[in-house]
């Protein structure tokens, strides 16, 4: 099968299980897109570059060789063949990701990276601007949202217990950025199904999904 499932939406909506979920349900591929800027930003901050400074982010978009497994069991990311999966969810990588996805010079990189893994698709995409950018032909289109407090607690506990008020402040700061740019990844595509996972289970959210899916 050659469906593109989008999944666009706020980190900690539940749009990681859910997309993983999904592509495993329906033996799909699956590509975080989110872990990609990451492993920019990461690499931007292994070797010295202000991620504050645009202009020197820029200078060096072309570098990093980013490689992304598409398994939705196992999801892996690769930087320069260094398995960096761990270490993209660090404090540092969280303050640093969204100045550097703001850098036109890294998002044409990415988003042709992207293309070329979604090929013949075959897979559900997840990121900020897969419906509207990446995939504006994706068959299904998701807009994932869910309240701050159910996010951050979410998000906690997927960092192995982080304290919930930092994450919380962590997350909307990335928002505030994310949504503030001129060209702004976080906005619902055209033909998006809004989903706020809020009062959900993940399964009956994966459920809902899978149903969109077979439709
Ligand atoms: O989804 P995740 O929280 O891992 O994404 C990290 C950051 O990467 C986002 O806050 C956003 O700045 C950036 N991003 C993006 N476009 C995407 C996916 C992520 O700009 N498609």
């Amino acid at each position: 099968r050659h469906v593109v499932v989008a999944v666009d939406g706020t980190s900690g909506s539940g749009k990681s299980s859910t997309s993983r979920g999904v592509a495993s349900r329906l033996g799909l591929r699956y590509l975080d897109t989110g872990a990609m800027y990451r492993a920019v930003a990461w690499w931007m901050l292994s070797r010295g570059v202000d991620v504050h400074d645009p202009a020197a982010v820029a200078a060096r978009a072309g570098e990093p060789v980013i490689v992304s497994g598409t398994d939705p069991l196992a999801p892996t990311i690769t930087v320069d063949g260094v398995d960096v999966s761990v270490e993209i969810r660090s404090d540092a990588v969280n303050a640093a990701v969204s100045p550097v996805a703001a850098v036109p010079e890294v998002r044409t990189r990415m988003v042709q990276l992207q293309r070329a893994v979604i090929g013949e698709g075959g897979i559900v995409v997840e990121g900020r601007d897969i419906g509207s950018t990446v995939a504006p032909d994706a068959q299904v289109k998701l807009f994932v949202t869910a309240d701050p407090a159910a996010r951050a607690q979410r998000r906690a506990a997927e960092e192995g217990g982080s304290d919930v008020a930092a994450t919380r402040e962590s997350l909307l700061n990335r928002d505030r950025i994310d949504s503030g740019r001129a060209v702004s990844p976080l906005t619902m595509a055209e033909g998006a199904v809004h989903l706020d996972t809020t009062p959900y289970t993940l399964d009956e959210v994966i459920d809902r999904v899978v149903g969109l899916v077979e439709a």
